[in-house]
């Protein structure tokens, strides 16, 4: 079958070109490698559509490690996924298709049956998981952190991943969400993260991207209001479609170079910040959106107000960022990590598309052919919402 993902010999390649200089496209190949062995609990899924999401980017650029050594670290933790541990990596965390075979314990779902592909892989039988899968040893973000992932003509994946996909959903719009809405949903509104309320404010960063987006929806959705932080006024005008009534740019308003090229806090800029809010009639903030990191992390903590929430999944900016603990401790704040979302959360988000209370925001919809290019565009920071594949 054809894959697009990556080899050992590519990533040995890839190690040679400083990181500044790598494309995502330089690692990223097609390759042909055999169908996927399924295990007693997985499926084996024809797949219709797929989206790129940023986990593919890191996957490509081979970094902050490899592809390899992710997947080593989750056969490590899942000794029973050895198959997944070959010399080729088949990336993509989103994906929808119909089942075409099924493992020997498979009871529930059947050939021919639609679905949804949610990317947190568990060990089901491991207790934790009955509480929360995101606390289980054995979790993994499928086709990032495992093999087999969604850019192929055929993935697996296990049973406790599976979403049913109702027959008024395009394919086009059911392969594009999942990662990201489920993300935003455990973020903003699961117990597990800041749980908005009607009536708070809420920063989102990023907000014409993935996740953004989706935390636009989320937050109207259940009455608080969103205040959207974009760079182009392409964005902007999204974002205001998508409902969000304040809109910072913060290529053109005051709001950025938050940080020396030391890492340490640019004070002045955080101040300009918080002027910048009050000026659009922000004076008090309850949860920040958080997944830039470095570059806005200390800032997000310093404009919330007293008792406030920062909820991060990410640090596409970089991993080391400064934070002034005063305004942590003296403003009683809190710091909340969040990753993926389990079953139950991914499964609540993927209802809201459904009963069309949230759209996902579609940039294109190509054939798979056009990964590569459509990897550097994203990378690019040059596009908006979903970038969609169709595999036929
Ligand atoms: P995306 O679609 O590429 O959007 C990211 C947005 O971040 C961009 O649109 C850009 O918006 C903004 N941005 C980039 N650099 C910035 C900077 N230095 N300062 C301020 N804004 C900046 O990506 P995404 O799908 O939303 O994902 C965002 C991050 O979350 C990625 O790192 C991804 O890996 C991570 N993620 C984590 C999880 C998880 O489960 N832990 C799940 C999904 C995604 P503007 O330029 O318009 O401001």
């Amino acid at each position: 079958m054809w894959a697009y993902g990556t080899n050992k010999d590519t990533v040995i390649n890839l190690q040679k070109i400083p990181l500044a200089d790598r494309k995502p496209s330089d690692g990223l190949i097609k390759m042909d490698v055999p169908e996927p062995i399924l295990g007693d609990n997985e499926v084996l899924i024809k797949v219709k559509s797929s989206a790129l999401n940023y986990n593919s980017i890191w996957s490509s650029l081979s970094h902050p490690i490899s592809p390899f050594q992710l997947i080593n670290q989750h056969i490590a933790r899942n000794k029973h996924d050895i198959d997944h541990q070959q010399d080729y990596a088949i990336f993509g965390s989103d994906a929808s298709g119909i089942i075409t075979k099924i493992g020997k314990n498979v009871q529930k779902w059947q050939e021919g049956d639609e679905v949804i592909i949610h990317c947190n892989v568990i060990d089901t039988e491991e207790p934790i998981s009955q509480i929360d899968g995101m606390l289980a040893k054995s979790q993994s973000i499928w086709g990032y952190e495992t093999n087999y992932g969604a850019f192929a003509e055929y993935c697996k994946a296990k049973t406790s991943q599976l979403i049913r996909k109702p027959s008024n959903i395009d394919w086009s719009i059911a392969g594009s969400f999942c990662l990201t809405l489920s993300t935003a949903y455990r973020m903003l509104i699961s117990p597990n993260g800041a749980q908005l309320r009607p009536g708070q404010n809420c920063l989102i960063w990023g907000a014409g991207g993935g996740l953004g987006n989706f935390a636009i929806q989320l937050a109207n959705l259940i009455g608080a209001h969103p205040i959207a932080i974009v760079s182009t006024d392409e964005k902007e005008e999204q974002c205001r479609k998508l409902g969000a009534s304040i809109i910072i740019n913060r290529s053109r308003d005051d709001f950025g170079n938050f940080i020396f090229d030391n890492g340490e806090p640019n004070y002045l800029s955080w101040r300009k910040a918080k002027q910048t809010l009050e000026k659009k009639g922000v004076n008090n903030l309850d949860v920040v959106f958080e997944h830039i990191g470095r570059q806005t992390m200390g800032v997000s903590l310093f404009l919330l107000s007293k008792g406030g929430k920062v909820v991060t999944c990410a640090a596409s900016s970089g991993f080391n960022a400064t934070i002034d603990l005063r305004y942590l401790w003296m403003s009683v704040k809190r710091i909340i990590g969040s990753h993926f979302a389990n079953y139950h959360e991914a499964e609540q988000a993927a209802q809201l598309v459904f009963n069309n209370q949230v759209q996902p925001l579609i940039h294109s919809v190509n054939h798979i052919s056009k990964l590569p290019e459509m990897i550097d565009a994203i990378h690019s920071n040059s596009t908006y919402g979903k970038i969609v594949f169709t595999h036929e």
